[in-house]
């Protein structure tokens, strides 16, 4: 449009414009992406209006990063990727935020409208492609509908069950200006309406859980994500209840309370005669609720926010569907006004003390080994003793991630983020840059500490350079056994290499030995360890931790076929060679 013309009508707007005032106007905080044709222009403008925009180097990583700042503030990060192939990467992030319940926008540029189905550049069915991966998936049909569509994705991706939703626009769309005049902005959405459960399910529910012998309370990311740290707590104490953790409800209760029976995980579910299923599904992470890992007779009192869980697997005795801070503050009149208190001398509690002492001594001894390489559970044993007691912990990969969270404590929600319900490898550096840019502007003094397997490690790897350049004082820790699961020490691996080409012969899992991943720390301004011992060790996290504006990698080598402690039950744990 000519300045005459637009002097004549007014002032305009572009598309891209448009789209930032939106995100604005639903109090969109931070913008995760890749950016160029047709969507820079949108960063720019996201940018002026004072929204964060943190480019990444892969958008599989900024669509994590954008996911994790929905479950950390309860408001959806944005994802901004290119057309085809960005929007096709992001997939992955899209399918774990929905397989996660956790709100995020996708925003994808694509090919102009005006050569739709011509063979236009990176042209691809966007629309289509993300339906199978989000709760919404549209296009707006003007510029003039971008703040209705915005309302919209935004206000789903946060209302019943949180997901992810994308919004595709069109690359003639973004430069196009109109009248300023013609754009409605939409007002925030409302946060979302919160549900209580029926009182009589609750009166139900009370006197089930008042009748149990073996009680467990169950702790998932639903009740992280619902902020119903206060309350659970309170019915914990109140009701003297044992409670487990799953590995993203970890820290909703503190790791370190009485009450906490983690350490005695397998037993407690195998035992428990009443469970109350607090925000966690019934899937692989809780072994479906079925025989042999539960009684058959269990009785499941399951509380969530989304009808269609309900029942998913094993038919609750009772069902509660609502918000969890609701329906626990309900559970927690029910009791004030009819108390009960489980006792403290009941056997149970007697049959979960054991367990847990016979675990902790058998990782206790494991971490005293004094033998090179370290094993996994000396690593953590070292980690765990300098930890900051409020650091957000990130943690990915296969035994460190599993063993990392036996030992690695939570004492505050919301502070783990792992690879969660999709088991997704990769998530790690996203997730820790966007712990990080939202710990930047609420509380500067928060450590994040990523834990990473070295072949987690290698799916990110040069989100380093995103770390580095936004000085996020990341403190990195890469717990190196040379391969996925298991590797080779060096002598093993020439010996290997010797049989022939190693695409024939070398086992699918390994991975070079000794490789210095700090060294991509050190490329990018940052600091970087490679030790080998638990002294080592014990001086770089000393280091790293007392800096507070650099970020730090240590790599850590630990024996290549390191493995877990002896396990009752080999599920999930059986592919580990
Ligand atoms: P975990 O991985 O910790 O086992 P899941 O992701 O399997 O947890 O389960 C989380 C559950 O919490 C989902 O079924 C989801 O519908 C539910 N949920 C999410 N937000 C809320 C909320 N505010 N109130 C109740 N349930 C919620």
């Amino acid at each position: 449009m000519s300045s005459r013309r637009a002097a004549e009508d007014g002032p305009t707007v572009s598309g891209a414009e448009v789209i930032a005032r939106a995100l604005r106007s639903q109090r969109v905080e931070f913008v995760f992406g890749v950016v160029g044709i047709p969507v820079t222009e949108v960063a720019v403008a996201a940018q002026a209006l004072g929204i964060r925009y943190v480019g990444m180097r892969n958008e599989q990583a900024a669509s994590y990063a954008a996911s994790a700042v929905g479950y950390l503030t309860g408001r959806p990060g944005v994802c901004l990727v290119v057309s085809g192939p960005g929007l096709i990467h992001a997939l992955g992030g899209m399918a774990n935020a929905n397989m996660n319940c956790w709100p995020l926008i996708v925003i994808g540029g694509s090919s102009d409208s005006n050569q739709e189905m011509m063979g236009a550049f990176q042209e691809f069915p966007q629309v289509e492609a993300c339906r199978l991966y989000s709760k919404l998936s549209v296009r707006p049909h003007s510029i003039e509908a971008i703040p209705f569509i915005i309302e919209k994705a935004v206000r789903t991706s946060l209302y019943g069950r949180p997901g992810a939703c994308y919004v595709d626009i069109p690359g003639d769309m973004v430069n196009l200006q109109v009248k300023a005049s013609s754009i409605k902005y939409m007002e925030c959405c409302m946060a979302p309406p919160v549900n209580m459960a029926d009182t009589s399910a609750v009166s139900v529910a009370a006197s089930v859980i008042s009748n149990a012998r073996q009680p467990l309370l169950i702790i998932g990311k639903g009740a992280a994500y619902s902020h119903a740290e206060d309350n659970i707590r309170k019915l914990v104490e109140q009701c003297n209840l044992p409670f487990l953790p799953t590995p993203m409800g970890k820290g909703v209760v503190p790791d370190d309370h009485p009450n906490c029976v983690a350490a005695a995980r397998s037993r407690a579910l195998q035992h428990a005669d009443v469970i109350i299923l607090l925000g966690a599904r019934l899937n692989w992470i809780l072994h479906f609720g079925l025989p042999p890992r539960y009684r058959a007779d269990v009785q499941i009192i399951q509380v969530d926010i989304c009808a269609e869980e309900l029942g998913n697997n094993v038919k609750p005795a009772v069902a509660l569907l609502g918000d969890i801070n609701a329906v626990t503050a309900q559970l927690l009149e029910h009791y004030q006004k009819s108390p009960w208190q489980y006792s403290c001398n009941a056997e149970w509690w007697e049959v979960l003390k054991e367990k847990m002492k016979s675990n902790e001594e058998a990782s206790k001894e494991l971490a005293s080994q004094k033998s090179l390489p370290m094993n996994y559970y000396t690593v953590f044993y070292h980690v765990q003793e300098q930890l900051p007691r409020d650091c957000i912990i990130v943690s990915e990969g296969a035994n460190t991630m599993d063993i990392g969270r036996t030992v690695l404590k939570n004492y505050l929600p919301r502070h783990r983020l792992d690879a969660g319900t999709f088991g997704t490898m990769g998530v790690g550096l996203g997730f820790a840059i966007a712990a990080a840019m939202v710990a930047k502007d609420r509380n500067p003094e928060k450590r994040v500490v990523c834990v990473e397997g070295d072949s987690a490690f290698g799916f990110s790897g040069m989100e380093v350079e995103t770390i580095c350049r936004h000085n996020l004082p990341i403190l990195l820790i890469v717990v190196n056994n040379n391969g996925i699961y298991q590797g080779f020490d060096a002598d093993t691996w020439k010996e290997i290499t010797k049989l022939g080409e190693i695409s024939k012969v070398a086992p699918p899992v390994s991975l070079l030995p000794n490789s210095h991943y700090e060294q991509i720390m050190t490329a990018f301004g940052g600091k970087g360890y490679f030790v080998q011992t638990p002294g080592e060790l014990q001086k770089a996290l000393e280091t790293s931790l007392a800096e507070k504006t650099v970020p730090s990698l240590i790599n850590v080598m630990i024996e290549p076929q390191a493995s877990r402690k002896k396990q009752d039950f080999h599920w999930l744990t059986r592919s580990n060679m």
